[in-house]
């Protein structure tokens, strides 16, 4: 029996997450923010460290009892520390969004100027868009991408931030396929005196991976989740010079949270350490290796790119235009097609963002499993099959079974299909 004690207290849970597990083995999981969590980090996110209490930091807590907890949040600190380069890592945030609220709480004022990419041209909802706490706390000005090339235009920003003077510029994305350049990002925040802020949260595992180049230790401060490329638990770490790590561990506790959740901390740990291995190294390269061949087969079906391909784990293609079908109704075909993917906006998308004209992936999960550049052939092909044939509900169901089939034969780290 598979997780015995539940079958007995809550089997409809149970039941639920034996569900789950089957459809992350039986799909393509092309969400480039999710990916699979390895055997050892779920059994440190899983462990008794759920118990313990342990407001503060190490050898400066609020309650008795910190003997072990202490030991596992300094080596997830070490650790950190060591793999970015940076002086100074706080691991307790308790998800990417309250890292940055932590980071902005800590080095900024009410009201102060920040510029962040915009939400529909990348960027994320916690970089000072106007429905989120950055945007409403802080004077958002943000920043979009030339709307020729679909890339980060440097000259540009650096003009806008001669203008707007901001206290903090954020570069890092969610929905960018091509390389950041960091160094340019450091020049334009020293010329017009702003913090450099970056949040690597989609591509950690590829920097450390040696596959995208590191923000760290010109960034003056950085967060980034730890459940993405890192493939470790749902959680985050906050990186930052000296300078500001007094006011960034203070900004987190008594600033904005309470104890840290220590299994996660010490799953953190756990996929840093696989992170320094030259496993991972291979990983990082082939998810890279992996979106480009996707990515030339799509293009070869028709598809149109956002920029006209990728450098990272990253995908943004069109399908409005280039296929007369919606974003919306082109995922939802590939979900019946046992694909599963997120609908985007695309750069200066003429559709509303609950309508947009685009489909967002990525390869970080089916690159977990094993899968190499034969595979990502034979995925372009079937999403280009299921995406002409959204309205046949018999053709997206014979996909999802060749989908099924092709599956089989590649394991998920930390599912075990033994269990069902
Ligand atoms: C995912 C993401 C976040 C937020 O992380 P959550 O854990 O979902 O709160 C913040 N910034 C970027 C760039 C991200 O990709």
């Amino acid at each position: 029996m598979y997780l015995p004690a539940l079958q007995n207290t809550d089997p409809a849970i149970r039941d639920l997450i034996i569900a789950e597990e089957k459809r992350e083995w039986d799909k393509m999981r092309l969400i480039p923010s999710e990916n699979y969590a390895s055997a050892a980090v779920m059994e440190a996110t899983g462990s008794i460290l759920t118990n313990k209490y342990s407001e503060g930091y190490a050898k400066k807590r609020y309650y008795e009892g910190q003997q072990f907890v202490d030991q596992v949040e300094l080596l997830a600190i070490e650790r950190a520390k060591e793999a970015f380069g940076m002086p100074h890592a706080n691991v307790q945030p308790y998800s990417g969004s309250p890292a940055n609220m932590a980071v902005y709480h800590a080095v900024l004022e009410h009201g102060d100027t920040i510029m962040g990419l915009a939400l529909p041209h990348g960027g994320h909802l916690t970089h000072g868009w106007k429905v989120n706490f950055s945007g409403k706390t802080y004077n958002s000005v943000p920043y979009e991408l030339d709307p020729e090339t679909e890339l980060l235009n440097y000259d540009k920003i650096l003009e806008q931030a001669k203008e707007v003077k901001p206290k903090m510029i954020i570069a890092g994305y969610t929905a960018y396929p091509r390389t950041i350049d960091w160094q340019k990002f450091r020049e334009i925040c020293d010329e017009v005196g702003a913090y450099f802020h970056a949040d690597t949260s989609h591509i950690t595992g590829l920097i450390l991976g040696g596959a995208h180049e590191s923000p760290y230790p010109m960034a003056d401060t950085g967060i980034t989740t730890s459940h993405k490329t890192l493939r470790g638990p749902r959680g985050a770490m906050i990186l930052c010079k000296e300078e500001h790590a007094e006011k960034i561990d203070k900004a987190i506790m008594p600033g904005l949270q309470g104890g840290p959740h220590n299994n996660t901390t010490a799953a953190i740990a756990v996929a840093l350490k696989e992170a320094s291995t030259p496993d991972f190294k291979a990983y990082a390269a082939q998810i890279v290796a992996n979106a480009k061949a996707l990515a030339g087969k799509l293009n070869s079906h028709g598809f149109r790119l956002v920029t006209g391909g990728t450098d990272n784990h990253l995908i943004l293609f069109e399908t409005q235009q280039s296929k007369g079908i919606g974003g919306r109704e082109a995922a939802k075909a590939l979900d019946k097609a046992g694909i599963v993917t997120n609908c985007n906006t695309v750069p200066f998308d003429p559709n509303p963002p609950f309508k947009p004209s685009g489909v967002r992936i990525g390869t970080p999960a089916v690159t977990s499993r094993g899968m190499k550049e034969a595979e990502m052939e034979k995925l372009g092909d079937w999403m280009a099959r299921a995406i002409d044939n959204v309205e046949n509900d018999a053709e997206l169901s014979a996909i999802a079974a060749e989908v099924k089939e092709l599956c089989k034969d590649f394991e998920c780290p930390g599912i075990n299909p033994k269990n069902w």
